[in-house]
């Protein structure tokens, strides 16, 4: 029997929280796993869905968390990649098959045989559940690690571990260059990121947003223009205006009225996962048509290209602004989360967790 060692974390026992402290097991590091101390882990909106149950299937209870910055305190005999005291990060992936087509593509999160996420998920063992980063330790195959670059703040750099790969890889699949025009719907966590990261690679960025007070910070990160989505005919003016949309809305909305914003070969990419989404979201086929339009979506990454993310961001000096909390103020956070009231990524601090 492998030993397990009892750690200290945060987690749902029901739909809708609220997040408390409980106690969970960790494998000890088998030949390939390195044991991690968690020093940071950034609150996704998807832990917030997970947790409301959103889409339906958490398992109960559920510990979150997929933005993780740790160090490696021990290792396995035969794990080899890390050592001590090295900073490292978790994404949202932890295990995957390694011989499928994905996998071997570097698309790890559609393994065919079905990907191990960090939490919620069933380990490829088929008995365990995965706990996620609200935890003060864990222990994760070593191909699954990624190395943060030295230049980056340990907090800071949390975030890049989901919003900002998902960010990273559709800007990249669709060929963000210099002088493009992108637009971020939705200015949270994940679309501060694609403000960043879509500026860093030389796009003219606008802000579609529901909430006016965001306005200046969306200068500060990098964006050209900000436009109230709320305000009447705001809209009207940028018809035809986009090369990319980065759809990062967390709630359902009309999609077609931002179709109208591509030019004509112009792509929207689906980044946002909202509950009963079907009812918002009827699609007329000459908005696509018409200007020879996408309507795409972009999930993740997988290990290779979070690492090559996280590279980047280390030259170009990337990373999220954050507000750093204790783990007792989860379930404010989400709150605030849930009003769209995120400036622009909740990071908790790991000390607390066992506080
Ligand atoms: P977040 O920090 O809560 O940001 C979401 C933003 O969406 C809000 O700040 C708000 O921006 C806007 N918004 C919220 N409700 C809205 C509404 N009713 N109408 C219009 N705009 C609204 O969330 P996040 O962590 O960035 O995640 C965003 C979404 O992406 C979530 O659904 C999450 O599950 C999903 N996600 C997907 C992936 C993937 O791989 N595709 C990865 C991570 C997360 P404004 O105040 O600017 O309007
Ligand atoms: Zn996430």
């Amino acid at each position: 029997m492998a030993m397990m060692e009892k750690t200290p974390a945060y987690g749902a026992r029901a739909a809708k929280g609220p997040v408390a402290p409980l106690t969970i097991e960790r494998r000890d590091p088998g030949p390939h796993d390195v044991a991690i101390e968690i020093l940071y882990c950034g609150i996704c909106h998807s832990d917030l869905h997970k947790v409301n149950d959103d889409w339906g299937e958490t398992r109960f209870p559920v510990v979150p968390g997929h933005e993780i910055v740790g160090r490696v305190v021990s290792q396995g005999d035969s794990a080899f990649r890390f050592r001590e005291g090295d900073l490292i990060g978790v994404g949202c992936i932890v295990d995957s098959c390694r011989t499928c087509r994905e996998c071997r593509a570097g698309h790890e999160m559609f393994c065919e045989k079905g990907v191990t996420f960090t939490f919620d998920s069933l380990e490829p063992d088929q008995k365990a559940w995965t706990y996620g980063g609200y935890s003060a330790k864990m222990v994760v195959d070593e191909n699954y690690v990624l190395r943060v670059p030295k230049e980056l703040n340990p907090a800071r750099a949390a975030p890049l571990m989901c919003a900002g790969i998902t960010t990273y890889s559709p800007l990249r699949q669709f060929g963000c260059k210099r002088g493009d025009r992108v637009a971020v719907l939705g200015l949270g966590g994940v679309g501060h990121m694609a403000v960043k990261l879509a500026n860093s690679m030389g796009a003219e960025v606008t802000v579609l947003s529901t909430s006016r007070g965001k306005q200046e910070a969306a200068a500060r990160l990098g964006a050209k223009q900000f436009v109230a989505t709320t305000e009447p005919g705001a809209l009207d003016p940028l018809a035809g205006k986009f090369d990319l949309i980065m759809d990062t809305i967390s709630a359902p909305h009309d999609l077609e009225k931002y179709l109208a914003l591509l030019r004509n070969f112009g792509t929207m990419v689906l980044l946002g996962l909202p509950p009963d989404a079907t009812a918002a979201t009827p699609i007329n086929a000459s908005s696509l048509v018409f200007g020879n339009r996408r309507l795409a979506g972009s999930n993740i990454g997988g290990i290779r290209e979070t690492q090559e993310m996280l590279d980047y961001c280390g030259k170009q000096g990337v990373v999220a602004d954050v507000e750093v909390i204790k783990a007792n103020q989860i379930n404010e956070s989400y709150a605030r989360m849930g009003r769209g009231d995120v400036r622009y990524r909740f990071v908790i601090d790991g000390a607390s967790f066992g506080a």
